[in-house]
């Protein structure tokens, strides 16, 4: 199949969550909504159900949310909320509802309240020490609720082989898009930062074997083309979410590339694989226990800044010239660590910027003037 056809898959996709879901109900799947982050989506797959996942959205307006939300809630998980009431989500038979931050802790139960005469929500924590037995065994504990709950929703047990089976299909995906992310920056001229975000994306709404397929006949395309010689500029990305096309077609409108990315919702979410050992849930245990380099996760070793270094290194080694950050508003931990990356980038003499962004931006105006000045300062540095 080619390149245009794939990635027109993949868009058609990444912009209709809500078809998607209408077409796997259509096909008797029951569907699991999965809200951000860390969630063990292996679960839903093993219990032979579809997990979707949640991450607000770029057309919605918030209304019966604010009924449940303080106003200092970011927009993510208002939105997210506004989709389950305003039935835009109704088909849907259970969501997972994980609480790493200090908005989806409250959120979590504003989602109980809210929904539970409408569908099952199925809390999960996870600890902050994720590395000792006992964070471990937490973690364990915790996972094993969430797969009690859904083989309620499922009506049967999963076994350890078909949470095995889930890893291996979570892997390979896993892979496939690690290794497309190289090749969209080799390929920058036709891999653009919003057909980049769109592939990236899909895999959030489709089954992972079948996502997977299709995006290693990219991957394979990909491959087959000579490396670009790019004349324009190329950033990392850094945030929560980096999807909404309007944005991102300014970087196209300025010659601007991404090489890599250090966002939640793309790179994040599949930089580490769960090993694949006997005990299933141990091993999903230990793959959020490896989570590394991650502002929404403890680092006992915070002091020594490791997490900035990680990423002014990103931004070195894949050969971009700087980074832009995308701020989400009333976003705590990006904000609280936004002083140690700058601090990391300064010294490491890489050139960002920071752009404050939510899910109701509807006017770019302020957002093209900055990145076209950046773009600007990263041509004169090449
Ligand atoms: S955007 Fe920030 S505040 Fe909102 S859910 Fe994500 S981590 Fe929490």
């Amino acid at each position: 199949m080619s390149i245009e056809i794939l990635l027109n898959e993949f868009k058609t996709v990444a912009e209709n969550p809500a078809k998607q879901l209408a077409d796997f109900k259509a096909a008797g799947k029951k569907v699991i909504g999965v809200l951000p982050y860390y969630a063990p989506e292996e679960l839903v797959y093993a219990a032979g159900m579809v997990p979707m996942g949640i991450w607000g959205s770029n057309t919605k307006t918030i209304s019966m949310a604010k009924e449940y939300c303080a106003t200092f809630y970011c927009t993510i998980a208002q939105l997210a909320l506004e989709m389950l009431l305003d039935g835009t989500m109704d088909q849907l038979d259970g969501v997972i509802t994980p609480t790493i931050c200090d908005t989806l802790r409250p959120m979590s139960q504003n989602f109980r309240v809210a929904l539970s005469h409408k569908l099952p929500v199925i809390f999960l924590a996870h600890p902050q020490n994720r590395f000792a037995d006992y964070g471990l065994k937490f973690t364990m504990d915790q996972y094993g609720n969430v797969r009690k709950e859904l083989e309620k929703i499922a009506g049967k047990e999963m076994t350890n082989e078909d949470i095995q089976n889930a890893i291996r299909v979570y892997n390979a995906s896993r892979a496939a898009r690690r290794k497309f992310v190289k090749l969209a920056s080799d390929h920058c001229d036709v891999i653009t930062a919003t057909k980049r975000s769109a592939v990236l994306k899909a895999s959030w709404f489709m089954l992972k074997d079948e996502y997977t397929e299709k995006l290693e006949a990219l991957n394979a395309e990909l491959e087959k083309l000579p490396v670009c010689d790019w004349k324009g500029t190329k950033v990392v990305t850094s945030g929560i979410v980096c999807d909404n096309p309007k944005l991102l077609a300014i970087f196209e409108e300025n010659n601007i590339a991404i090489a890599a990315d250090d966002v939640a919702q793309e790179t994040r979410a599949f930089r580490v694989d769960a090993p694949e050992n006997a005990d299933a849930m141990m091993s999903l245990a230990l793959q959020f226990a490896a989570q590394d380099y991650e502002v929404l996760l403890y680092d006992k070793f915070s002091s020594q800044n490791r997490r900035g270094e990680f990423v002014a290194n990103l931004v070195k080694e894949s050969g971009a010239q700087g980074l832009v950050l995308f701020m989400q508003q009333f976003c705590d931990p990006e904000e609280m660590e936004y002083p140690s990356l700058k601090k990391a980038l300064d010294d490491a003499g890489v050139a960002h910027i920071k752009l404050g962004v939510d899910q109701q931006m509807r006017d770019f105006g302020q957002a093209r003037t900055a990145i076209q000045a950046f773009g600007d300062v990263l041509e004169m540095r090449k």
